[in-house]
């Protein structure tokens, strides 16, 4: 037998915890402080309840010592955090033939009735988990329900009160431990042993005499958080009744022409419940949905929940609850989960839709879009040149691709993974993107995808595309917009006083680097520079360049390349100016640059004035086992130095040009892929004499930063020696990533899901650093680095530069800043200055430690 003090009458000083009494029970405590009018309500510990699942029987009649002599109760769950669920609310426990008999004089024969039948269908299905279809019959009275129930159990419907509590108070502590619901609690972030705490509430009946009823309010839209009084109010009913959909019975709260309002039917009390609203708000610091109950025409507040809203919605009333100064602006900005705001920034699929999923994939870039499939990147462009909103298939992406890709409105391939080609390609474009579909068969001769269940889809058939999820859902669903709406730049901009690592955006194009300044990145971190090359005309010239067999037709491809190259970076250092820009020196792996289409040979051909079968030889010439691991970066600037010295003279003229214009500018140039002191030498000695020779044509004065990029697991161990001669290291953790666990970041894709499922790897590390793997080759290389150069600026640019765990990682080893693609930089600027506010740096004593945040804040 345990202690009755496991029971806990809820009263303003009563030791109520949220970790052993839930939040629910905290929560009415709050209420009650607040002098709201709730029913008695005795919370009952998790400890409590798990002894009641293993079978103890805690004394009943003590419990109902605390609802007088005609106890009519209801019991509610209260887990710790209220979206790990829980079962049911059970209501009118205490029903039975004697208590009928009783409350037939206070609130009518037909209302007692009522409710005692309603408490035997619901103890009948949730607790002696029958069928309520057995209750389908005419003229259902409580003497037919109880026969029924004696009928199907062989036992007489409990009329001991102790009992019947008893049994629902198992029922609901076995529910808890059952493996869906500890699965599904699990999957929201529980720990596997958590608990679950029960309130038990007198009930206020909303049925019988007088103004009865019960209803549910809140304050705000649930869509925008924007002030608006909504809820329904249901005469004779009880609980969420009113909530329950297609009924013409229910009453709006507030006046409306569509129908009867409380507000007119009972003017006072909706008055107080209004009052109620703006003290619950204050109080608890939130926007509530309250659950009230008229008894009798008595107003009783039964229970309240944080409103629910949409990402937007919460953006909106965090910050309006921060200007009415109810929270502060740390406490709001840490209610902001980060990965969640990126459902503003794109087209989503609405909570809602009816998805009938063809095929999941890697959820590689987010946001949510519907078009005709479409096989190529000609298709593409000639449906947008028609107005048609079209999904791009493709096996896997390569550069050809990418002007169907800035024409498509999302792309789904089979191959590749989360840091692959069109990984890294859409998110730049913000464009919705699953990749490695291999469930998927593309047929793209035939146009076709197949889907493992033997569906088949045509090109023109609709589908869309979730690459929030990794689904290909069948047909148009409804979406909802992205928006970014001024609360969120305000809560933004509130962010970036509070953090203290530097967020820059990946941005390879003009329009890349607008974006970037739209979502207020402090810079540019990584400017692809060959992905400048993407636009057909330009594929070619730089195609030529890499090409060329000898050092003049080189040349003159160089000579083509140079001005596209300095307009590019002249216009981008006066987008970003006075903001830092990092342009990366060529980094093109061969395979994703060479032509793979009959057409793009014969272009190149052309281009070369040779025939197709030259070119094709040459491609063969060019082509390698490894291309990953094989002429890229800075062994391409090695062994063809004029492709550098282009590149470093176009941003030097650049830089002079836009100084011209009022741009204050001093570029960062960056070489990839090292892995020795030796190359870091030799290139940066070129770059020095370009620099020379632009400042004695141009008679102007030229500061740069030269930079290395830390992709290789031998340029991390040897960072020291880099250092010398570099002012800057910048992490590319996705080659880093690629290299430590030898595993091809274009090929991961197969067979990731079936890694992680299997829990071989606890997450895609393209997706979360390895801080254990990985993460040890960037501590080592910090270290060695600054030990060399104690003022050396370290960054990450790789995809993870957007994941707020990674960023936790890189601000743990002093790094200044990260860098991802823009439409990640607001997430990053959120979870970085989350960061700072729960754990301030040594030294960073302005920053305060506000107040635990949350659902209802301790
Ligand atoms: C990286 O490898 O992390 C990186 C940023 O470079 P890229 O993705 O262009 O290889
Ligand atoms: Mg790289």
């Amino acid at each position: 037998m345990l202690d009755h003090l496991n029971f806990e009458l809820i009263t303003p000083t009563a030791a109520i915890h949220r970790k052993l009494h839930g939040a629910r029970a905290k929560c009415l405590q709050r209420l009650i402080r607040l002098d709201m009018p709730v029913p008695d309500t005795v919370a009952i510990s998790s400890a409590t309840v798990r002894a009641i699942a293993g079978g103890q029987q805690p004394e009943m009649a003590r419990l109902l010592e605390y609802f007088g002599s005609w106890p009519v109760i209801s019991v509610r769950s209260s887990p710790i955090m209220p979206d790990w669920g829980g079962p049911g609310t059970i209501l009118n426990i205490g029903m039975n033939r004697a208590n009928e008999a009783f409350f037939a004089s206070r609130l009518g024969s037909d209302a007692a009735a009522a409710l005692h039948l309603k408490f035997i269908r619901s103890y009948a299905v949730d607790v002696a988990r029958l069928d309520d279809e057995m209750f389908d019959m005419p003229n259902l009275t409580v003497e037919k329900a109880l026969a029924a129930y004696e009928d199907e159990t062989d036992e007489a419907f409990p009329q001991e009160v102790e009992v019947q509590l008893f049994n629902v108070l198992k029922s609901m502590a076995r529910a808890w431990e059952g493996t869906s619901a500890r699965l599904l609690r699990m999957s929201k972030g529980a720990p596997e042993n958590a608990g679950l705490g029960l309130v038990v509430q007198r009930m206020a009946f909303g049925m019988g005499k007088g103004e009865s009823g019960s209803g549910v309010i809140q304050f705000i839209n649930s869509d925008t958080g924007d002030a608006q009084e909504v809820g329904r109010y249901k005469r004779q009913s009880q609980g969420r009744d009113a909530l329950s959909g297609g009924q013409d019975d229910t009453m709006y709260l507030t006046q409306d022409e569509r129908g009867p309002s409380l507000e007119e039917s009972q003017p006072e009390i909706y008055t107080e419940l209004r009052r109620l609203g703006r003290v619950g708000r204050t109080g608890l610091r939130e926007e509530m949905q309250i659950e009230f109950t008229l008894e009798g025409g008595n107003l009783y507040i039964l229970d309240a929940v944080s409103a629910p809203r949409t990402a937007r919605a919460e953006v909106a009333i965090v910050t309006k609850l921060a200007h009415d100064e109810i929270i502060s602006r740390e406490d709001a900005v840490l209610r902001i989960e980060p990965r969640a705001i990126s459902e503003l920034l794109h087209q989503q699929v609405a909570p809602k839709a009816k998805r009938d999923v063809l095929a999941a994939g890697i959820a590689a870039s987010p946001g949510a879009a519907t078009g005709k499939l479409v096989f190529d990147s000609f298709a593409a462009q000639t449906s947008a040149a028609q107005g048609e909103a079209c999904i791009l298939v493709r096996r896997e992406t390569s550069p050809e691709d990418v002007r169907g890709m800035h024409a498509a409105k999302g792309i789904l391939t089979e191959r590749g993974g989360a840091n692959g080609h069109a990984a890294v390609i859409a998110r730049g474009l913000g464009l919705p993107c699953v990749a490695g579909a291999t469930d998927l068969d593309i047929n793209s001769k035939a146009r076709t995808v197949t889907a493992a269940d033997g569906r088949v889809l045509a090109e023109g058939d609709v589908v869309t595309l979730d690459g929030t999820r990794g689904q290909i859902l069948v047909g148009s669903v409804p979406l909802i917009e992205a928006g970014l709406s001024a609360a969120f730049r305000e809560l933004l901009e509130w962010a970036d006083e509070m953090r203290d690592i530097g967020v820059r955006a990946n941005a390879d194009t003009p329009e890349d680097a607008k974006a970037s300044m739209l979502f207020n990145a402090e810079g540019i971190g990584l400017c692809r520079t060959e992905h400048m090359f993407f636009g057909e005309d330009r594929l070619t010239v730089l195609r030529e360049a890499i090409f060329a067999e000898d050092a003049e037709d080189r040349a003159a491809a160089l000579t083509r390349l140079l001005p596209m190259q300095r307009a590019d970076f002249r216009d981008m250092f006066l987008i970003m100016a006075p903001r830092p820009v990092c342009l990366r020196l060529f980094d093109p792996p061969l395979h994703e640059f060479l032509p793979t289409t009959r057409a793009g040979i014969v272009e190149l051909a052309d281009a070369m004035d040779m025939s197709a079968r030259e070119a094709q030889a040459r491609i063969d010439d060019l082509g390698e086992v490894n291309p990953m691991l094989g002429m890229r970066g800075v062994r391409l600037g090695i062994t063809v130095p004029e492709i550098y010295e282009m590149q470093a003279r176009a941003i030097f003229e650049a830089a002079i040009e836009a100084s011209k214009e009022g741009a204050v500018v001093t570029p960062e140039i960056m070489i990839p892929l090292v892995s020795a002191k030796r190359e870091v030498e030799i290139v940066k000695s070129r770059i020095d004499a370009v620099a020379a020779d632009v400042m004695s044509e141009t008679g102007q004065k030229l500061e740069y930063r030269f930079g290395v990029m830390v992709e290789t697991p031998r340029a991390a161990l040897r960072a020291g020696d880099i250092a010398t001669h570099a002012s800057f290291l910048s992490f590319g953790t996705n080659d880093m990533t690629q290299m430590t666990y030898g595993l091809s970041r274009d090929d991961a894709g197969r067979f990731m899901s079936e890694y992680v499922n299997q829990g071989v790897f606890a997450e895609d590390p393209f997706l979360a650093l390895d801080q254990d793997g990985v993460g040890e080759l960037l501590a080592i290389a910090s270290e060695r680095g600054r030990q060399v150069r104690s003022k050396l600026t370290l960054s990450v640019c790789g995809e993870h530069g957007g994941d707020p765990e990674s960023i936790a990682f890189c601000r743990s080893l002093g790094m200044d800043y990260v860098s991802c693609s823009p439409f990640r930089v607001p997430v990053a600027r959120l979870a970085a200055a989350q960061l700072a506010i729960r754990e301030p740096l040594e030294g960073d004593d302005d920053l305060e430690f506000p107040e635990e945040a949350g659902f209802v804040p301790q």
